[in-house]
């Protein structure tokens, strides 16, 4: 079957935003099991998520140039936590746990945690999730999978291809149009990417004004 999906951002990536966002504040608020007890202010929110040890906590902590925003890896004991910080006073980052399937279901579809499907089937305040793919990678089904899952449940999402320094210009060329040609096999259009590297910088400035231009673009919550 060849399912004709589109991450259907709705979202121009337009220029008429001519100032880069600059991160004036960024203050972790809470940590939750429950997507009912996350703050009920209505302030637009942006998810990011991907498998462990994609480089989010690393990424965040770039984009909000901060050390120790989100934790890293190395800290044992992470708990499957939907974490929200408060930008700029303004919208919400959050830190969402990675995914991974919950069981097989009796239909024999595979299924994701239900902490993760519950955010984003009622989180109404989420305007778009990022979902990050290590950029030195084949395309993993999990991936795919949830990606999938998020158009089925018209769930906007961009890609953020990271740890982009790990690899030679050429080499991170080819492994992006390898994974356009995959997803174009089930996919209407690539949905859209960013390329990051925390290391570097790399990707700051457009994730950053990207969700600026959102941000101006949402205001039915
Ligand atoms: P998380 O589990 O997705 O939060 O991943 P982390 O941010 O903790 O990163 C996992 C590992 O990858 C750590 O050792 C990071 O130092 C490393 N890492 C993360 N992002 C980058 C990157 O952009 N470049 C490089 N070279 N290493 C990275």
């Amino acid at each position: 079957m060849n399912l004709i999906k589109s991450s259907s951002p709705g979202y121009k990536n337009g220029n008429f935003n001519p100032k880069k966002m600059q991160i004036k504040s960024a203050e972790f608020v809470v940590s939750n099991t429950d997507v009912d007890k996350c703050p009920k202010d209505r302030l637009p929110e942006y998810a990011f998520i991907g498998r462990s040890n994609v480089g989010k906590s690393s990424l965040i902590n770039m984009l909000m140039q901060r050390k120790h925003l989100a934790k890293t890896s190395g800290r044992p004991g992470k708990t499957q936590l939907i974490n929200h910080f408060i930008i700029n006073k303004n919208w919400y980052l959050v830190d969402l746990p990675g995914y991974g399937y919950a069981r097989v279901s009796k239909s024999n579809k595979k299924v994701f945690q239900k902490f993760i499907t519950q955010y984003f089937k009622n989180r109404q305040q989420l305007v778009l999730a990022f979902v990050l793919i290590d950029s030195r990678l084949e395309p993993q089904i999990i991936d795919l999978e949830f990606m999938e899952w998020l158009s089925e449940n018209q769930i906007p999402f961009s890609i953020i291809f990271t740890k982009s320094d790990k690899l030679k210009p050429n080499a991170l060329k080819r492994n992006i149009e390898a994974y356009s040609i995959k997803m174009l096999e089930s996919w209407e259009e690539m949905p859209h990417y960013f390329i990051s590297s925390s290391s570097k910088g790399t990707g700051r400035d457009g994730l950053l004004n990207y969700i600026a231009d959102v941000n101006l673009q949402v205001n039915d919550l």
